[in-house]
Formats: C-alpha cells, structure tokens, sequence
C-alpha cells in the first residue's frame, strides 16, 4: 500500500472548510504571518506552496521577508508587532534561519498562543504531558498518515531514524502518549545508534528523518512494516531544473517489502502544509 500523503493531505483540508466558514461567520479569517530571512531557495519554495494552500482555502496568509543580514533586533520587532497584530492567529518562522542569528530565541519570541510551527517550548511542553495545543506540524502529519491509512500504534513498535527538535523528538513522544494514537513503544534512534540495522528490522513502524538521501534499503526493513520517509533532498538529475527530489528511504526497494510506504514527494511533505493549515485554525478558534 502506498500512503498517498496528498489524499489524505485534501482529506484534513476539507474538514477544515466548515469551520473556517464558521470562524468568517464571525469575522474571523484564519491568518498567518510566515518569516523568511534571506533567500534561502528551497525555503522560498516551501514558504510559496504555503501561500497557495492557505489562498485555496481562503484563508489569510503574508510573507515577511527580510534580508539575510537582517539583526537579531530586527526579527524580534517584527515578532513582537506580529504578536500584537489581530490579523495575525499564527507565526511561523521559516527554518533554517542565517547562522548569526539565535534560531532558539526567536521561535521563543512568537507568543505561544500564536505558535502555528508547534514548536514553541511551551507547546512541546504541553505536547509532552497531553495537554491540548498546537502540536508540530510534522509529528502530527504522520500521526494522520497512520490513522488515515487505518495503522493503530497501540502496541507496535515504532522506530524513528532522526532526532530533530520538529520531527524525530516531538514525534516519539506522541507515539508513546497514553492516549489514542500513541501506546507504541518507541525506539529513537541516531548518528550515535550501534547495530542500527538491526534495530530497524524489528519495527512495525519505521519512521525515517535523516536527509541522508536513499539511507534506508530494504535491508533496514521487516517484512510487512510500515515504513514513513520524511526526507526531503535535493540530488543532481538530469533534467531541466538539474535536480530532483529524493526522500531518505530507497523507495523503489523498499516497497517491494514494506506493508505500506509513504512516498517522496507526495508523502509527509503535503501532511506538514495541512497541518499548518490545521493550527492555524485551532489557534483563531481558541484565541480570536
Ligand atoms: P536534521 O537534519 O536536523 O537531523 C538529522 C537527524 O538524522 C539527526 O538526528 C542525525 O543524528 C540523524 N542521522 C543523520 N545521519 C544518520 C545516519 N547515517 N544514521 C542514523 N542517524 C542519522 O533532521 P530533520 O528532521 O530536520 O530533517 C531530516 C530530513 O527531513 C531532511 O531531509 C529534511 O529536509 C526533511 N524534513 C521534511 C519535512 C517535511 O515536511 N517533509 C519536515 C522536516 C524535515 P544526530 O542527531 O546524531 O546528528
């Protein structure tokens, strides 16, 4: 089976719809304000697909782009402005941000109640006890993969290949909540794991975010699992943009074995935008 991340991506935006036309009921627009310091390409690429999805479902969505030498000063004004903006029911900040800035003090800068990334310390914290909150938008995307394509964790062992703050770490802790969705028993794993092989082979659910592209053969794979690739990698091709995308599993192997996969592109990168679009929402109905 392949988990078609776009089916299930139109599936979440179109139960979005009723409740944004219940918010404009209201007077209320889902909005958000996006951050993109320097021209980074394949951030202005993301920052545009957001646009378009946010525009599809008429909601409210403006690019602050500022330059790549911009303060540290700079950004936290235009946070704070935003904070303050009604217009405004999420902030997001384009990552990876240039390397002179605090990347950290920033996301900590957008109010918490406006946090549509979900990757506020105050809502990972939330996240972590099971406390009702924005959760990040990757984590959460794969959570709906699973359940779209009827994959309970409950009980299964669930491997991560990547621990990053928005999808390895925050992900694992999901999956272990006591709560529907979670209950698997988790093993994360990373550039420090020994015998990881080993390790991959006995997951019901494999989750691989590495960017190493095509990492994960078949022979990281049991027979039957579920296998999720994240990755996302630009590679030389020969074709008129010079590159293609590529995840971090060797898709067409690893098909071959798995019980389902999740494709690149058309996998969790379309759930990751649905979710945004999910927050945003959540956030203008909790707060506006
Ligand atoms: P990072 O790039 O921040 O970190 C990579 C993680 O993978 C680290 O934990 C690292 O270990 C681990 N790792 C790297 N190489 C190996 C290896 N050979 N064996 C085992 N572990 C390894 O992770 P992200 O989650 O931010 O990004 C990973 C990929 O996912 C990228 O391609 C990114 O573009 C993509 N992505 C896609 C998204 C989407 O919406 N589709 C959203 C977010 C990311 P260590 O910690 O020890 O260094």
């Amino acid at each position: 089976m392949i988990i078609n991340g776009r089916e299930i991506s139109d599936k979440v935006r179109s139960g979005l719809k009723s409740r944004i036309k219940d918010l404009k009921g209201k007077g209320v627009t889902p909005g958000l304000a996006v951050i993109l310091v320097g021209d980074d390409d394949a951030s202005k690429v993301y920052v545009r697909m957001k646009q378009k999805a946010f525009d599809k479902l008429n909601m409210h969505s403006k690019t602050f782009n500022l330059p790549a030498d911009s303060t540290q000063e700079d950004i936290l004004d235009l946070i704070q402005e935003l904070n303050n903006n009604d217009n405004y029911h999420g902030i997001l900040l384009q990552l990876p941000v240039p390397e002179h800035l605090d990347e950290m003090a920033l996301l900590e800068a957008i109010a918490p109640e406006k946090d549509a990334d979900g990757i506020h310390p105050i809502s990972l914290g939330r996240m972590m006890l099971g406390i009702e909150g924005p959760l990040p938008c990757t984590p959460h995307g794969i959570l709906k993969m699973l359940e779209y394509s009827d994959v309970d964790p409950e009980g299964k062992h669930a491997v991560l290949i990547g621990r990053s703050n928005i999808v390895g770490k925050p992900l694992s802790n999901l999956l272990s909540l006591k709560k529907d969705m979670g209950n698997a028993t988790v093993t994360l794993c990373h550039s420090r794991t020994k015998n990881l092989k080993e390790i991959t082979r006995q997951a019901d659910i494999l989750v691989v975010s590495t960017g190493q592209p095509e990492m994960v053969t078949s022979e990281y794979v049991k027979e039957g699992a579920v296998v999720i690739d994240v990755g996302v990698n630009r590679v030389e091709a020969d074709n008129e943009k010079g590159y293609k995308l590529t995840g971090d599993v060797k898709f067409d192997e690893v098909v071959e074995k798995a019980g389902a996969i999740s494709p690149v592109p058309g996998g969790v990168g379309p759930m990751t935008i649905s979710m945004l679009l999910f927050n945003t929402v959540y956030l203008a109905e909790r707060y506006s």
